[in-house]
């Protein structure tokens, strides 16, 4: 059979290649008498599809001469062997890896060009080149030998080669999901549809991503065949329609034919002719588009069956002719005795069964061991309406019972390959959904961790940032309320004898005298003044004097009220401030403090005779508390002159104080 046209891939090979089932004849002789025919003519835009997007040669060579393939695959192999000769002649002889590039190029040549063997042997001498498991090269090549076998033996062996290939590649990668696809097709033509179907579908699935696209509208039309080989026509339609969309989109318009024809087989399949003949008339159109007389031809041998199946016979006349003209041309058995059929219908419902029987005896003269399995059934049956025209009961009766046999075993072989398909796709379907349910659950479980990860890894950040946080600001904190503490300690505290300083004292002081004016409440002062302080120092030591001063500290604090005030005022001089206290009661706190002063016993170095600590006092007094600190302060400081004066270790009372002082009080200082 000669290619069509000048263009290298053809309609013939593409759709043949996708419509081969060797299991769908059901019968093993059919089987062997229709591969011997199709092995010359079967295949091989085989190559070229297992070739689309799945293993990137990335060979110069191989690109520019590949594209050369599509186009034209006789100047293809010119091409190819003007380089192997200049390995014998001028140029530089090609490595091995140019010779394995050349060698896969002339594979897909000869397999375009339907000559299997030479194919299948350029591909040898190719794989012989390459070792690499994983090299793109190696797996085309394998591919294009296990494409270009037709016998059943061949394709099971094929089968194998490429499992192993297929292992060889990690299970996610293009490599293993391609190698997939093609033996899928090969698991289809051994006629093997459930296990094909299932292959082909994990193949679908697998291919689901964007950046796989290719290599899906792939996985899309083979397992299309698959099950339209099982009679899932709606299954079938939805897949094929997959591919046109993906044809549409690349114009890939030989592929578009065939997959639009496809289409139309579907339709067909399901009885909607008017939507199968308008599918068939776009396929033709593109074959016309492309000068590929056999594809027009068969979009021909359809629109008539199908304008047969609406009784249209005179509209499906000539489509019949002229598809029986190229078949016949081409010598192309199988589809040439079906048209025939077609045409014997014609000729039957025009009155003319004797034209049909004619025809008819001619088309199944093998009893229709050349022919496709699906289409004998219906000769028969025509046959037998044809005897019945012409009134030969008896043979319309054989033909008839011959028809119901074929019917009823195609159909069962159908259901039963239907019912393992649809099996074999259900369990494949489930098995990619419970993975993608596990993988789901994976990727969940994957995500909770890394949250659960990264919430604690910000829980710990965030801890330990808060904790320095809390720790340095405590730190500042604490450090500073220390500080401050100091800092105001220093301010108010007198460091010697932890008295309030003289500014403390004077707070103090100034607001014991606010609180006494607002409760009117009286208030009295003394100015203590330690006698004859110098000379302790100079006696004793100025320690000694330090110590002097904190023991007068230490006992007067312990002698006194809480409400009571007692001050550094300056040097050896103390400010007692006595809220809510008369003269009276003032003289008598003031008296228990000179007897603490004279019991303190602080040793004086070089003496044997311990200090004696006494001191003078200037007392001062408001009644209602109605008077300026600095008043008070003033009057208190006269009366202490005035005790020094007087001869020291003494306490004496203002002038004004003393005009309000008690009879007792009077009589106290007198006795002093
Ligand atoms: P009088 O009886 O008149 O008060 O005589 P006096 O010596 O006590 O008074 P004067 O004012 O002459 O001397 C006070 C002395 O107190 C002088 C000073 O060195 C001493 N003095 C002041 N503050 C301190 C101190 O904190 N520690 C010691 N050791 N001596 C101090
Ligand atoms: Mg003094
Ligand atoms: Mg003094």
């Amino acid at each position: 059979m000669m290619p069509p046209g000048a263009q290298g891939r053809n309609f013939l090979l593409s759709m043949r290649r996708l419509s081969f089932n060797s299991g769908s004849t059901g019968e093993a002789a059919a089987t062997l008498v229709r591969a011997a025919l199709l092995a010359l003519a079967l295949c091989a835009a085989c190559p070229a599809a297992a070739r689309a997007g799945c293993f990137p040669v990335s060979d110069s060579a191989y690109v520019s001469l590949d594209s050369l393939v599509d186009k034209n695959a006789r100047q293809a192999l010119a091409a190819v062997a003007s380089r192997l000769d200049a390995s014998g002649g001028a140029g530089p002889a090609p490595d091995s890896r140019q010779l394995a590039v050349l060698y896969a190029v002339q594979a897909d040549a000869y397999s375009i060009l339907e000559l299997d063997h030479e194919a299948r042997a350029a591909a040898a001498r190719g794989l012989a080149l390459v070792n690499g498991p994983t090299d793109p090269l190696r797996l085309e090549l394998l591919s294009t030998v296990a494409l270009n076998i037709y016998t059943q033996e061949g394709i099971r062996e094929a089968i194998g080669s490429i499992e192993a290939a297929r292992a060889m590649q990690p299970e996610d990668s293009l490599r293993w999901l391609c190698l997939g696809i093609t033996l899928g097709t090969l698991e289809r033509r051994a006629g093997e549809n459930a296990l094909a179907t299932r292959t082909l579908t994990r193949a679908y699935h697998d291919s689901e991503t964007p950046a796989r696209a290719e290599a899906h509208s792939e996985a899309a039309i083979e397992l299309s065949s698959a099950l339209r080989g099982v009679g899932d026509f709606a299954e079938s339609l939805t897949l094929v329609r997959e591919k046109i969309a993906w044809d549409e989109a690349h114009g890939d318009s030989l592929a578009l034919s065939v997959s639009n024809y496809l289409e139309g087989e579907d339709l067909n399949a399901m009885r909607d002719f008017r939507g199968a003949i308008a599918t068939f008339e776009r396929a033709r159109n593109i074959s016309a588009s492309l000068g590929d007389t056999q594809g027009i031809a068969f979009a021909d041998m359809r629109i008539c069956q199908g304008l047969v199946e609406l009784g249209r016979y005179r509209a499906a006349l000539p489509r019949c002719n002229s598809a029986i003209r190229v078949f016949t041309a081409s010598n192309s058995t199988d589809v040439l005795k079906q048209t025939q059929e077609y045409l014997a219908e014609i000729d039957l419902q025009a009155g003319r069964p004797q034209q049909a029987l004619g025809i008819l005896d001619r088309v199944l003269d093998h009893a229709g061991t050349d022919m496709d399995a699906n289409t004998v059934g219906i000769g028969y049956r025509t046959r037998a309406q044809a005897h019945a025209a012409l009134h030969h009961y008896r043979r319309a009766y054989l033909d008839l019972a011959e028809y119901l046999r074929r019917y009823r075993a195609a159909n069962l072989a159908r259901r039963l390959r239907l019912q393992a398909t649809v099996k074999e796709r259900f369990l494949a379907e489930e098995e990619i959904a419970r993975n993608a349910v596990l993988q789901h659950q994976l990727e969940v479980t994957r995500e909770r961790a890394t949250r659960q990860t990264q919430t604690l890894r910000w829980v710990a950040a965030a801890g330990t940032a808060g904790a320095l946080v809390i720790a340095l600001l405590s730190y500042i904190l604490i450090t500073n309320l220390r500080y401050r503490r100091q800092l105001v300690q220093l301010a108010t505290e007198d460091n010697l004898t932890g008295m309030p300083n003289r500014g403390r004292t004077v707070q103090l002081a100034t607001a014991a005298l606010e609180a006494a004016a607002a409760q009117n409440r009286p208030l009295t002062i003394a100015i203590m003044d330690l006698d004859h302080f110098k000379t302790i120092n100079d006696r004793c030591g100025h320690a000694t004097g330090d110590h002097v001063l904190r023991e007068f500290a230490r006992v007067s604090r312990g002698s006194l009220r809480s409400a009571d005030i007692l001050g550094r005022w300056g040097g050896e001089e103390f400010l007692l401030i006595l809220p809510d206290t008369t003269l009276d009661a003032a003289l008598a706190s003031v008296e228990r403090l000179r007897v603490l002063a004279l019991a303190i016993r602080v040793p004086c170095a070089g003496e044997e005779a311990p200090l004696r600590v006494t001191f003078s006092a200037g007392l001062a007094t408001t009644a209602d508390g109605a008077r300026s600190l600095d008043e008070i302060i003033a009057r208190a400081d006269a009366a202490l002159y005035e005790a020094k004066n007087e001869g020291r270790d003494l306490v004496r009372i203002d002038r004004e104080s003393y005009q309000t002082a008690s009879t007792g009080v009077r009589r106290a200082l007198h006795l002093r």
